[in-house]
């Protein structure tokens, strides 16, 4: 059809050409029409707009409660720190559907500091919460950054890493998390800025100052380093929760003489004394920004990780539970392998105390569980395909320390 129903010859009624001059016409209600070409010009104007309009967060938004429920399933002990990183979550979730909107108050993200000793939990806190929320995750090494420039990572591939979990599609990996590993070896040496640059400290944390406060950056979608010519994935930060951990092994000691100083003047004494007899994690518990700063973190980095939550070393306990408690936990899996062979597999409470002694004794947390396991567990775990049936095989102490096989008991089936 050419011509409207009047008679008159068809074209764009928003730019006025005939239809013989545009690719394609697309008829309205009535005798309107609009061109491809408009159609074009209209979506770029509305994309032009899109930061106006509330996005809706891609990971399911959970409520404080239910997040530290499910975090409860997996990680043993950690309250304080599993509430903080609830109402966190919760926040910055939250912030992502009313931040768009150009009214009101603009509501800042909070990036996240862990503090606590090796295997405390730091990992799987991030992980879990990814996994809750059902948002792409990724892990970075703060040791193997550098800034741009220099032998080593740039900071970009960390993003890249997250664009690659989350199968390269930008929105989501855009409201990922990025949990950043051992931030506490990028610290100054000194807390006074020195006049020479710090290429391997100062300079990293200011590389991920950008990332952390929210920054377009580009991305090489093959990794690497970048040169002139390539194509990059801009990404932009401003949404994705940076997560960062770290031991910051010495700060106890910061910690104490801040303590110590505050205290001097009424009763510093008894205070002294106390603060000697206090445990890792009570004069952890008690860690502030300006701890961080003299530990080596330069003031701007520490002021985008507004929200800092220490984790107390694991107990032997702990490490028991930790052993039988969570989903996945560690005897349970064990106990799972043993069932698809029609075994079974069971461990005396005083095997379990004897394992947490030895892990204990490793000082890396519950992260020392798995190889301890492994020792004890392998020659009946290479043996028992070959010899399936209804066996029964107990974990005694001295199984764990190697001075008995494990070896399989006929069981009689309890009815
Ligand atoms: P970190 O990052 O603090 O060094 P991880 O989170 O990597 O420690 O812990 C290593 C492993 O130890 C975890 O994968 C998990 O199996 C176990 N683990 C550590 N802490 C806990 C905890 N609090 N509750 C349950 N399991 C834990």
């Amino acid at each position: 059809m050419a011509k409207k129903a009047n008679g008159d010859k068809m074209g764009c009624s928003f730019c006025g050409r005939n239809y013989e001059a545009v690719s394609r016409l697309i008829q309205g209600n009535t005798n309107i029409f609009i061109c491809n070409e408009c159609v074009e010009a209209c979506h770029m104007l509305l994309k032009k707009d899109q930061k106006h309009v509330p996005v809706k967060p891609l990971g399911k938004v959970h409520i404080p409660e239910q997040i530290k429920a499910t975090l409860d399933e997996y990680i043993i002990g950690q309250e304080r720190a599993k509430k903080t990183l609830a109402v966190a979550v919760y926040n910055h979730y939250k912030r992502l559907i009313t931040s768009s909107s150009d009214e009101g108050v603009e509501v800042e993200k909070s990036n996240i500091l862990l503090i606590g000793t090796t295997g405390s939990g730091k990992t799987l806190l991030a992980r879990t919460l990814a996994k809750i929320l059902d948002v792409p995750f990724a892990i970075a090494d703060a040791t193997t950054l550098t800034e741009a420039g220099y032998v080593g990572e740039d900071v970009e591939n960390v993003l890249l890493a997250l664009l690659r979990n989350a199968d390269f599609n930008l929105q989501r990996a855009q409201q990922g998390i990025i949990y950043i590993d051992e931030i506490d070896k990028i610290a100054r040496k000194s807390a006074n800025p020195s006049i020479t640059r710090d290429v391997s400290g100062e300079g990293v944390q200011q590389a991920l100052l950008k990332m952390l406060e929210g920054t377009v950056a580009n991305i090489p979608p093959q990794g690497g380093r970048k040169h002139p010519e390539q194509q990059y994935i801009q990404m932009n930060t401003k949404d994705i929760l940076f997560i960062c951990g770290g031991t910051f092994t010495g700060i106890e000691e910061i910690i104490r003489r801040r303590i110590g100083k505050r205290n001097i003047g009424f009763d510093a004494q008894n205070r002294d004394n106390d603060n000697s007899n206090e445990s890792l994690g009570d004069v952890l518990s008690r860690v502030e920004v300006d701890d961080i700063i003299n530990f080596g973190m330069i003031v701007e980095f520490v002021g985008r990780l507004p929200i800092i939550a220490p984790l107390m070393p694991l107990t032997q306990e702990d490490l028991i539970k930790v052993m039988v408690e969570p989903k996945n936990a560690i005897v349970k899996q064990y106990q799972k392998f043993f069932e698809m062979e029609d075994a079974k597999l069971e461990f005396s409470h005083e095997a379990l105390v004897e394992i947490s002694k030895i892990a204990h004794e490793r000082r890396t947390g519950a992260r020392a569980l798995r190889s301890i396991f492994e020792s004890f567990m392998l020659d009946a775990m290479y043996h028992l395909p070959s010899n399936k049936g209804d066996s029964s095989f107990l974990v005694t102490p001295a199984v764990v320390r190697g001075e008995t096989p494990l070896l399989a008991q006929k069981y009689r089936k309890i009815a």
